[in-house]
């Protein structure tokens, strides 16, 4: 049986109250222990005096009992809510320890709710990022997935996925005859319309990471454009090192800044320019390498200037990359005399401002450009580990699609297999005993 595990749940530090969490079948015991209580109802909170098993009065707390199943973790589940600060938290655990409860490994309850199956693994994913969740949309999705959307999903997707396996089982075993042609068109058509929503999800959770991670957002642009002045308009302070000497920012530099409702982590690179020596090339290879690791891009441009070749080559960066990446063009400087040749990037539709007077244009635009994303109830992906899986079940279902065009049914079950393993490896696992009770539940074989 598994050990009574206890912890404090509260972040450490001074706050008002603390919550001391136990679980395990002991639990109830050690709960009754601690309050000198002959009994704890089930899900009543209990103010009671909390002693330590030398009978010394640790608090006065309430005592609140989950008993198994109804808890966090399936088990039974003692939570003590005391006062806050180290000190009495500190106590309450070890009278919890003394009383016989060994300390948890971190993630240990939640580890226990998925292995008792109160949660799968996209619920306790989305616990975990929550914690950390960079924007209230991020957390609004987060919380979504917490009761199960994800979770609902992809186990519909799943299903669809066994009751192809389990037909074509079927008829592996009991076809005399091969797969009539419109049973084959009907299974294509199913796995077409099964790859085509992934493949949808796939590609909005990726566009969408920037809302779980904080959105990337590069500065390019030629040395002296005010690259740093914009960072630090951004930023509100003096971060990078701002001069007129060409190419002062040479190192990479990463800032987080809240826009709006979302915490956005800026990068400043160093200018582009046609390298002629090695720190310069390396500029280049920064800003390429910032665009690729960006989710969105400011071009910046100097109007008070005529545009050069070092211009031109954020152009053929902006045309290179404006199908993968969102970009902001900016023509800075608007305070002074006017020069640049704006006809060449007019279709850019680029802001025009001054980064030493107001940026609040682009900070507009920067949040309508993020809250574009939020809108959507589209599914989303939280983390890489999950976007892994999905892309391993689309690969598995197109490989299936040649051996059931052969009418190899043997290939085609191996490929669909695969990708109903990869897609339960995002909830839980997938247990064969569900493609039987599929096969023998639908089809009445009566055998
Ligand atoms: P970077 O090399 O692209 O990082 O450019 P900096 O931010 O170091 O700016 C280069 C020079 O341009 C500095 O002297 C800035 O003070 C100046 N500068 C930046 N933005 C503006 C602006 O909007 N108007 C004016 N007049 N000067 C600016």
């Amino acid at each position: 049986m598994n050990p009574t595990i206890v912890a404090i749940a509260t972040a450490h530090g001074v706050g008002s109250i603390a919550i001391v969490r136990l679980s395990g079948a002991d639990a109830y015991a050690i709960g009754l222990k601690l309050s000198q209580r002959p009994s704890l109802t089930p899900r009543y909170a209990t103010l009671t005096p909390l002693y330590a098993l030398d009978d010394t009065l640790i608090d006065e707390a309430l005592v609140i009992y989950f008993k198994n199943p109804k808890s966090f973790t399936g088990e039974d589940v003692v939570e003590f809510q005391c006062h806050g600060g180290m000190i009495v938290a500190d106590s309450v655990l070890r009278a919890c320890v003394d009383a016989g409860a060994r300390l948890a490994e971190p993630g240990e309850f939640s580890k226990r709710a998925f292995l008792n199956g109160r949660l799968d693994l996209t619920q306790a994913e989305a616990i975990a990022s929550l914690i950390e969740a960079r924007s209230d949309d991020a957390a609004r999705i987060l919380a979504r997935q917490m009761k199960g959307e994800l979770r609902g999903y992809i186990e519909s997707i799943r299903d669809s996925l066994l009751e192809i396996l389990a037909y074509s089982e079927v008829v592996i075993d009991y076809a005399e005859e091969d797969l009539p042609l419109d049973v084959v068109e009907q299974i294509f058509g199913k796995l077409e319309k099964i790859k085509q929503e992934l493949s949808r999800t796939l590609e909005s959770s990726v566009r969408r990471s920037g809302l779980m991670q904080g959105y990337r957002v590069a500065i390019i642009g030629k040395p002296n454009v005010g690259k740093s002045s914009l960072l630090n308009a951004l930023l509100d302070y003096e971060r990078a090192i701002v001069s007129d000497i060409a190419g002062t920012t040479r190192d990479t530099i990463e800032e987080q800044v809240r826009i709006g409702t979302h915490l956005i982590r800026l990068v400043d690179t160093a200018g582009i320019r046609d390298a002629h020596d090695e720190i310069e090339r390396i500029g280049i290879e920064r800003s390429i390498e910032a665009i690729e690791n960006a989710d969105v891009v400011i071009a910046l441009f100097d109007s008070s200037r005529v545009i050069d070749e070092e211009d031109r080559s954020i152009i053929e960066l902006i045309e290179r990359y404006r199908e993968k990446k969102s970009f902001i063009s900016i023509l800075n400087k608007s305070d002074l005399a006017q020069s640049f040749d704006t006809a060449t990037i007019e279709h850019y539709n680029p802001i025009r401002l001054s980064c030493k007077q107001d940026t609040q244009a682009l900070v507009d635009t920067l949040s309508t450009l993020m809250d574009r994303d939020n809108d959507s109830q589209e599914m989303m992906l939280i983390s890489q580990r999950q976007i892994t899986a999905t892309r391993e079940t689309v690969r598995a279902i197109d490989e299936a699609y040649e051996p059931l065009h052969d009418g190899e049914l043997e290939f085609f079950s191996f490929h669909i297999n695969a990708a109903i393993r990869s897609l339960s490896s995002l909830t839980r696992p997938y247990e064969l005993d569900e493609m039987f009770d599929k096969m023998f539940g639908q089809f009445c074989l009566g055998k």
